[in-house]
Parts: C-alpha cells; sequence; structure tokens
C-alpha cells in the first residue's frame, strides 16, 4: 500500500512535502471555512473549496521548475509583507519610548523621550522652539 501511494507521488511536485506557498494556501482555505460557517457569506467556503483544488493541484503537478518558481516568487513576497510588520511593530514599540511631536512650524515631525516633564523642544529643520509636556 505504501508502495503505491509512493508511485503514485513520484515525480510529482508535492513528493517531498508540501512547500510555503501550499501551506499557505491551505491556512487561507481553512480560515475562509471557518468564515463560512460564522458569516453570512456564503461564497467563501465555495472559495475556500477552489483553493483546497489548486493545493491539491499544486502537490500532484509534474511541472516541478513551475510550481518551484512559483513558491520562490511566494516566500519573496511574503518575506517582504513580514519586514513591513516587522517595522510596524517597530514603531509601535518606539511610540512607548518616544512621544512624536510635529513642528508647529514646518510639520517636521520630531521625536522626544516620554516622561522627562516640560521640556523645549527645537525643531532640527527650522530652528523654531516650542513647550512641550513629554
Ligand atoms: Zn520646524
Amino acid at each position: 500500500m505504501k508502495n503505491i501511494f509512493y508511485k503514485f507521488f513520484q515525480g510529482r511536485y508535492g513528493a517531498y512535502g508540501a512547500d510555503k506557498l501550499t501551506k499557505f494556501i491551505l491556512f487561507i482555505a481553512a480560515i475562509l471555512l471557518l468564515l463560512s460557517y460564522i458569516t453570512p457569506v456564503g461564497i467563501l467556503y465555495y472559495v475556500s473549496f477552489i483553493l483546497l483544488i489548486y493545493c491539491y493541484f499544486r502537490l500532484f503537478s509534474k511541472n516541478i521548475p513551475m510550481r518551484y518558481k512559483e513558491n520562490e516568487t511566494f516566500v519573496k513576497h511574503a518575506d517582504k509583507f513580514l519586514n513591513l510588520f516587522g517595522d510596524l511593530k517597530y514603531n509601535i514599540s518606539q511610540r512607548k519610548i518616544y512621544h512624536i511631536y510635529k513642528c508647529p512650524e514646518c510639520k517636521q515631525k520630531i521625536r522626544i523621550p516620554r516622561g522627562k516633564g516640560k521640556i523645549e523642544v527645537r525643531c532640527p529643520k527650522c530652528g523654531k522652539t516650542f513647550i512641550k509636556h513629554s
């Protein structure tokens, strides 16, 4: 039985397991399926089903270079997206430490550490000074 299974997968893209793109699509399909149950948006069920079929198509595909390329493209974009998310997280953590003020004169954004009380801020761009509580 194991032999038949092995032979069936031989020369197919999924022979070495699901790649990141397939796993990602499966994940999205699972979420859509869940959403289709808890929301009245019935079409999500069909979208989820189509995504599932696409996953099978990729796993059983014999065009390995093409599938490989698709995954590479996906990983590249996913990394970019994750980096963006990382930047956002960084900005949020910065906001806990700093206040971001705008210069009343030139609208330049100025970062001031929190908890310093009343301070005079000097805009590095136009030289305007103003008082802020941090
Ligand atoms: Zn300024």
